[in-house]
């Protein structure tokens, strides 16, 4: 059984390891669904043994996530069975599914009318056929533009919010491309929320290997630089708020599961090559899942789940990592309630050597700009560098 602390509310990642095809950029764990399906009622019938010992009357999720992979391998009643026993002891405020848009069809619906979802995460990446061709994904533009309509007329019967993927800097696609995207994405459905992701070349993955063979050429840092610039601008003219580097919303409709990640509030993750992170009094800690799909199914309950210990010094590096991609940035309090760091003291030295537009440095706050986003390794890091060690736990409040 894992440690789980009682004093604190959870959320809760289902991880679904099965997609219909390997994509040429991913270095995630998933097995393909073709040649796995055998498996999926093993898996399920583990990570179900899994919710049901974790949850409890006093151990309801505050919000559930069930990601991939790729969760629309499954049957509905495959994954309506994990989200009623996740549920069973209270609904959540919120219930993200992901789903690809090849295998997203009507036959999910029951999922959002019997309101055990209530947001729809959609990974379309491209418009364009050529593009989506060289990401190795298994949906065409025809099978987007269904499926953005289909996820529309979703959240007009039943009200689910959503949230659709997208990738830019891809090879061969051009600031207006990726615009477009946009612009088509948009004008099929009413999505409160994106999320604009930069590729990025996974060692090992077959990208890597078409990159290292000059098949196919990435942008360089700058070139980035300037996509980002133009299509976070463009995201803005459009009403959207830039609240994590990754992620814009309108209306406030943030993914509120991974607020929780980058506030580093504690969450629990089940399943085959799942993370969490957990917190017991002031100490936190990961478990890792260690195990691929196969050994997960068939090895003893909560086996393959692996325990790190962080430090003092480990937990406010991730607490500066995930900070400061946000629109909130360090909150200074919190860093001192939480880790004993007065930030005025421990970083005002570092704050001079930054050039002042990239970043706003408030009484509460200390949060980047767009430009400063744009730096965000460079910044983390020279924060990294300055958390003195060793560093004391600050005394309960
Ligand atoms: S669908 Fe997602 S998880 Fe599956 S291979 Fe593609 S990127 Fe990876």
């Amino acid at each position: 059984m894992l440690s789980l602390p009682s004093d604190t509310p959870l959320s809760l990642y289902l991880h679904i390891p099965f997609c219909t095809t390997c994509c040429s950029y991913c270095a995630f764990y998933s097995e393909p669904i073709q040649a796995w399906k055998e498996y999926t009622n093993a898996y399920i019938m583990r990570l179900l043994e899994e919710i049901e010992q974790c949850t409890g009357p006093d151990r309801m999720y505050d919000t559930i996530f069930v990601g991939g992979g790729n969760p629309g391998s499954l049957t509905p009643e495959q994954l309506a069975s994990l989200l009623r026993g996740a549920q069973r002891h209270g609904k959540s405020r919120e219930v993200t599914i992901e789903m690809n848009p090849e295998t997203f069809g009507e036959h999910f619906f029951p999922l959002f009318s019997d309101g055990l979802v209530n947001r729809m995460s959609m990974g379309i990446q491209s418009m364009d056929d050529q593009l989506l061709k060289r990401l190795g994904r298994n949906a065409s533009r025809a099978d987007n533009l269904r499926a953005i309509t289909l996820a529309n007329s979703a959240r007009e019967r039943y009200g689910i919010e959503l949230n659709f993927d997208l990738m830019v800097c891809l090879p061969g696609q051009t600031l207006q491309m990726a615009i477009d995207d946009i612009h088509e994405v948009l004008s099929l459905a009413d999505a409160h929320h994106i999320s604009l992701y930069c590729l990025t070349v996974e060692e090992g993955t077959e990208l890597a290997r078409a990159v290292g063979m000059q098949e196919l050429a990435v942008l360089d840092e700058d070139g980035q630089a300037e996509m980002l610039k133009g299509i976070w601008n463009e995201l803005t003219l459009l009403g959207f708020s830039h609240y994590e580097v990754s992620n814009f919303c309108k209306h406030e409709k943030y993914c509120e599961h991974n607020l929780r990640y980058w506030n580093i509030s504690p969450f629990l993750g089940l399943g085959s090559s799942a993370a969490s992170t957990l917190k017991e009094k002031e100490s936190w800690y990961h478990y890792t899942q260690t195990q691929d799909l196969r050994q997960f199914s068939s090895s003893t309950l909560f086996s393959g789940y692996e325990r790190e210990d962080l430090s003092l010094v480990q937990s406010v590096e991730e607490y500066l990592m995930m900070s400061l991609r946000t629109q909130w940035g360090i909150e200074k309090q919190l860093l001192e309630d939480r880790y004993g760091l007065v930030f005025d003291k421990t970083f005002s030295s570092l704050v001079g050597t930054l050039d002042s537009s990239w970043y706003f440095d408030t009484v509460q706050n200390f949060s980047l700009s767009e430009i400063g986003l744009l730096l965000l390794d460079e910044i983390v890091l020279r924060f990294v560098m300055q958390i003195p060690e060793p560093l004391d736990r600050p005394s309960p409040l």
